[in-house]
């Protein structure tokens, strides 16, 4: 159920863009420059952190990636489409069939059990409920929650939430799963659980982009992207762009 193990998981990434942003800028009302001109290749298979201090524009750059907005100028392709030309309903549907999303704050639905959760994470996928559950019991074995398939949200730990939020996430084998902050409301331990599944998945297939504020998670993934006042100031996998403010 998982993605195609990569050949050389860790190793140089040949595999074709998932994310691809050329030129984007990003100007809020008012005037606010939240993006000066960025470019940005994600390949499949690849494992990255996108890294800066509050206000540097993770937020921006990640509403963007995850087609929840379009940019003021320039490009942005996800798996090869082109956000700028898609109505709302076609950007939804972008989201629905390529992307997974993992928030800090977990995002479950209250009083409806993990199982239900993971399955829902089908929802628009045109699959029988019959199909959505018996994945979702796949996806939830993968997480390491055989046990906590008919526990609800306030039955779980934080650390259990997150994973059944990484398991939703993954459950459509998307493109890209975009993480923000997933650790930021987790203890340590759980945190470090967290991580350790998202590397896990990454080695299995795939394609992560985890946004962060702190260095020693970013310092742990395979490819750095520093964002520093709207513009990549560098990028470990692409030491000949260092960024120019
Ligand atoms: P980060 O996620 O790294 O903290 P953001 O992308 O949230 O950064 O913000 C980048 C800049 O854009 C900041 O100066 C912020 O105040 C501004 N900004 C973010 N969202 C908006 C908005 N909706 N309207 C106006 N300014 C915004």
């Amino acid at each position: 159920m998982m993605p195609t193990r990569l050949d050389r998981p860790g190793g140089d990434y040949v595999g074709e863009p998932v994310v691809e942003l050329v030129g984007v800028r990003k100007e809020y009302p008012g005037g606010v420059v939240a993006l000066a001109g960025v470019d940005l290749i994600i390949r499949r298979g690849e494992m990255v952190a996108i890294v800066g201090p509050s206000g540097s524009g993770k937020s921006t750059l990640l509403h963007l990636v995850g087609s929840l907005d379009r940019p003021s100028e320039g490009s942005v392709r996800i798996a090869g489409h082109e956000v700028a030309g898609l109505a709302d309903r076609e950007l939804s549907a972008l989201r629905a069939q390529n992307l997974g999303f993992v928030f800090q704050s977990f995002h479950l639905a209250a009083g409806i059990s993990a199982l239900g959760n993971v399955a829902d994470g089908l929802l628009y996928s045109g699959l029988p409920l019959r199909t959505r559950r018996r994945k979702a019991v796949a996806v939830l074995e993968r997480v390491g929650l055989a046990d906590r398939m008919t526990h609800r949200p306030h039955e779980l730990s934080g650390g259990q939430k997150q994973r059944v939020a990484i398991a939703r996430a993954i459950i459509g084998e998307p493109a890209l799963l975009l993480a923000d902050e997933p650790t930021g409301a987790l203890d340590s331990a759980s945190g470090e659980t967290v991580m350790a599944l998202l590397h896990d998945l990454n080695a299995e297939g795939t394609t992560i982009a985890v946004i962060t504020h702190d260095n020693d998670i970013a310092a742990a993934l395979p490819r750095q992207v520093r964002l520093r006042d709207g513009l990549i100031v560098s990028d470990s996998r692409a030491p000949t762009r260092t960024g120019t403010r």
